[in-house]
């Protein structure tokens, strides 16, 4: 369905801006990282009129390359989008903006989607049939000073994403129990020398603790005082709270994630105990007409994955489409 053009606003006062008041869309997809923008490529060339709204920067925007990603692998963050948004420039039926959506309202019929624009202005209020949340998550880290400011060069989150370029290099692990168990093992794949720093006691059984001596895995319970890092972001030492420094060159560990933004809660759609939203599979969150693509969901959180679930979710939302129009 194409906007209509009494639907169109004028444009504000200085002449600057056209941003429309109030359309209608076929679909609005919140987020404009790798699953809502691969999700509008879909639906922009189904002949779907989509508009994408995003603002603030992708998860990954701390990192100097998307790694693991088919024909991209190192690209830096901005260019993988860039190249998203240029892509996507070609089809009239794609518009972006940068926006954030503060409510989406469930109507009747379809949604009502108010955002603020980033450049500021009055909120903006749209409609659409279908709504598609793509806003991924955000990455608590512990509060330990160097972690944040070390967070994508050498605080790690993924050996799938980063291990290569540190392998066969002395690793730390951040984890305590299963997670520095597992975690631990893992990284081993790729370094020989990796130290698991349980920041206190571990709460790895001792049938792990075995276990991980048998792969030449160390486990420190020192307490942490603070990371030393290069300026270039690397990490240089681990320093413990009794002077001892450890040299490392990376640490991994999974950080304590929440959704970036309350929209799926608000609209009452179900999430899972770990706070991601819950889809079926279609890609439909628990309130009909809304799905969900991206790290915003449960499955493994890797662009080229977010990507994929973004064109999942798009093709579901177009076979819903065409099955209400095509009685
Ligand atoms: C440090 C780091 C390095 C990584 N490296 C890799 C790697 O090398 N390879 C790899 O495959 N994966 C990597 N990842 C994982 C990858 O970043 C994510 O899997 C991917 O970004 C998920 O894409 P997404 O579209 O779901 O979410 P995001 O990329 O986070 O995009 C979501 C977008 O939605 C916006 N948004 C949120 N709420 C709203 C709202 N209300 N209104 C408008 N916009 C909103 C956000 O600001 C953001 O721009 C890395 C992650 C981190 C943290």
């Amino acid at each position: 369905m194409k906007p209509t053009a009494s639907d169109k606003s004028p444009t504000t006062g200085s002449g600057r801006f056209s941003f429309p008041t109030v359309s209608e869309y076929d679909v609005v997809i919140v987020g404009g990282g790798s699953a809502g923008l691969s999700a509008a490529l879909v639906l922009g060339r189904s002949c779907r009129q989509v508009l994408v709204c995003s603002s603030g920067p992708p998860r990954n925007s701390t990192s100097p390359g998307v790694h693991s990603f088919f024909t991209r692998d190192g690209i830096k963050p901005a260019d993988l989008l860039r190249l998203g948004h240029e892509q996507l420039a070609a089809y009239p039926t794609v518009t972006t903006r940068e926006a954030c959506v503060t409510r989406i309202e469930v109507k009747e019929v379809g949604f009502c989607i108010t955002m603020q624009p980033d450049r500021g202005g009055p909120p903006v209020t749209v409609s659409a049939r279908r709504v598609l949340l793509a806003t991924g998550v955000t990455d608590d880290l512990p509060p330990i000073e160097g972690m944040r400011e070390l967070w994508g060069m050498g605080v790690l989150h993924c050996p799938y994403c980063h291990g290569w370029e540190v392998r066969d290099k002395p690793l730390a692990v951040y984890a305590q129990g299963k997670t520095a168990l597992g975690l631990g093992l893992l990284i081993s794949r790729w370094s020989k020398d990796v130290v698991v720093c349980t920041n206190g006691p571990s709460g790895i059984k001792e049938k792990g603790l075995q276990r991980l001596a048998r792969h030449g895995v160390v486990v420190r319970e020192d307490k942490i005082a603070h990371l030393e890092g290069r300026s270039t972001g690397e990490l240089r030492h681990i320093v413990f709270e009794n002077g001892e420094k450890l040299a490392r060159h990376a640490l991994f560990l999974h950080t304590q994630q929440r959704q970036r933004s309350n929209l799926a809660e608000e609209t009452g759609c179900r999430l899972l105990t770990n706070g991601a939203v819950w889809t079926n599979s279609k890609a439909q969150t628990s309130i009909k007409g809304i799905y969900a693509a991206g790290d915003t969901t449960p499955a493994p959180q890797q662009a080229i994955i977010a990507a994929a679930e973004g064109s999942l979710a798009a093709i579901a939302i177009n076979e819903s489409l065409t099955r209400e129009e095509c009685r």
